[in-house]
C-alpha cells in the first residue's frame, strides 16, 4: 500500500463500542483487570502504554518502514533516550552541522557520563570513516542539515557504521518519510522532532524514534522510556495523529513552493547564495536526487550585504513570521546566527526559511519587497 494510504488508514479502525471514526482520546492513567485478575487489553498503566500513544507509534513505524517505534514528548526527549542507551566508554560520531540542541544536549549531559564523541563534516564520508573507532556505537546523520542543507549519503554512512558494528541514526525531521526513507537506505534508527511537519500546525510538541528491527537497541530504548517516564500526553499523541493524514499533501505543497522560492532567490542580485538540495547548483544535488523522493520545504539563503542586510530583510517581510521552528502551514523566517548565539557557526548573512502553504507567488512577492525596499 502507498504511503499516502497508510498515513490515513493505519491505527484508525472505528471504535468497537461507539462506531466513532475519529480516534477516541483516552486520558485514563490506569486500566481495569477482569475478575480473574487478567489484563483484558494490552494496557495496564499510563506510563508504560496508552491507546493514543500506541496508535501513534504504529503510524510512525509504518510511515518509516520500521519494525517498531517509540513516541516521545519532544524531539530532544527522543535524542536523550538514544544517548541514554549508551554505556560509559563508548563513542559516538556527530555531524559538526547538527541541530544545535542535539549537540548542546550531548556536550552538557553525556560527555560528563563518560561517553566519547568526535564531530565530523557530515557530508564528508572520508572524515566520517576516519572518526570511527572500535568502541564507536552510534553514527549520527542529519540530512538535509541545519542550516546549510548539506546532504549526507545515508547508504554510505550506514555501511561505514555497520563495518565496525555501530548503529546509524538519521534525524529525518526536515525531510520526513514522504521525502526520504532512511531505513530503506540501510539506517538502523530514524529520529524525528514531530513538533515540525508531523504536527504541521505549530501547536504540539513531540518526538519519535523508529527502529528498522525489533532488536536489542529498541528493547533498551523502550526500557529507558518505561522506567524513565519520558512519555507524551495522550492528547499530544491524538493531535499529532490528527495531522498525519494530510501530511503527504502538505509535503508536496511545501516542496513545490520551496522550489519556486529557491529559484526566485537564486536569480536575485541581493542574494549571494541559496541552499536548497533541489537546485542543480547544490553541491550534493546528485546524492539528494538519488536518496530523496522530494526535496522538502526548508531552504536558507545568504544576502550580499551580510548580517545587516539579512536582519533588514527579516525585519521587512510581512507574510513570513520572524520565528524559530519549522514545518507548520505558515512560512517562517529566521536569522539563525541570532537564535543560536555566540557558539553559532551559521553565516552572519544567512536567513533560514520554512516555506509554508501560502500561495508561492505571495511568498515571492513578500521576499522581493523585503529585499528591494
Ligand atoms: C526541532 C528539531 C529537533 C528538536 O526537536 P524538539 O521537538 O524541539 O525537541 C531535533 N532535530 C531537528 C532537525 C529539529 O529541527
Amino acid at each position: 500500500m502507498h504511503i499516502e494510504t497508510r498515513a490515513i488508514h493505519t491505527a484508525r479502525k472505528p471504535d468497537p463500542i461507539t462506531g466513532a471514526v475519529a480516534p477516541t482520546l483516552v486520558m485514563s492513567t490506569t486500566f481495569a483487570r477482569d475478575e480473574n485478575y487478567a489484563v483484558p487489553g494490552e494496557h495496564i498503566y499510563g506510563r508504560t502504554s496508552n491507546p493514543n500513544r500506541r496508535a501513534l507509534e504504529e503510524v510512525y513505524a509504518t510511515l518509516e518502514g520500521g519494525a517498531a517505534a517509540i513516541a516521545y514528548a519532544s524531539g530532544q526527549a527522543a535524542s536523550n533516550a538514544l544517548f541514554q542507551c549508551m554505556n560509559p566508554g563508548e563513542h559516538v560520531v556527530l555531524p559538526r552541522e547538527i541541530y544545535f540542541g542535539t549537540r548542546a544536549l550531548f556536550d552538557t549531559h553525556f560527555l560528563r557520563m563518560g561517553i566519547e564523541m568526535t564531530p565530523v563534516g557530515g557530508a564528508n564520508l572520508a572524515e566520517l570513516r576516519a572518526a570511527l573507532r572500535p568502541n564507536t556505537k552510534l553514527v549520527w546523520v542529519e540530512t538535509p542539515s541545519n542550516p546549510l542543507l548539506q546532504i549526507t549519503d545515508i547508504a554510505a554512512a550506514a555501511r561505514a557504521a555497520h563495518e565496525i558494528g555501530a548503529a546509524c541514526v538519521v534525524d529525518n525531521t526536515w525531510a520526513t518519510p514522504f521525502c526520504q526513507q532512511p531505513l530503506a537506505l540501510g539506517a538502523d534508527v530514524v529520529l524525528h522532532s514531530t513538533t515540525k511537519y508531523f504536527g504541521g500546525h505549530s501547536d504540539v510538541t513531540g518526538g519519535a524514534l523508529v527502529f528498522r528491527q525489533d532488536d536489542a537497541l529498541y528493547a533498551r530504548a523502550r526500557s529507558v522510556q518505561g522506567l524513565g517516564g519520558a512519555v507524551p500526553s495522550p492528547f499530544d499523541c491524538w493531535l499529532i495523529q490528527r495531522s498525519i493524514p494530510s501530511m503527504a499533501y502538505r509535503l508536496r505543497a511545501h516542496t513545490e513552493h520551496a522550489a519556486k522560492v529557491a529559484e526566485f532567490l537564486a536569480e536575485h542580485p541581493a542574494v549571494s547564495a541559496v541552499h536548497y538540495p533541489g537546485l542543480a547548483s547544490h553541491p550534493q544535488h546528485a546524492i539528494a536526487r538519488e536518496q530523496m523522493r522530494a526535496f522538502g520545504g526548508m531552504l536558507s539563503f545568504e544576502t550580499t550585504g551580510g548580517r545587516e542586510a539579512a536582519l533588514r530583510t527579516a525585519g521587512r517581510v510581512q507574510l513570513f513570521k520572524r520565528a524559530t521552528s519549522l514545518g507548520g502551514y505558515e512560512s517562517l523566517i529566521e536569522h539563525r546566527a541570532s537564535v543560536e548565539g555566540p557558539a553559532s557557526t551559521a553565516p552572519a548573512g544567512l536567513l533560514r526559511c520554512s516555506i509554508g502553504l501560502e500561495h508561492p507567488d505571495d511568498l515571492i512577492a513578500d521576499l522581493k519587497e523585503a529585499l528591494e525596499s
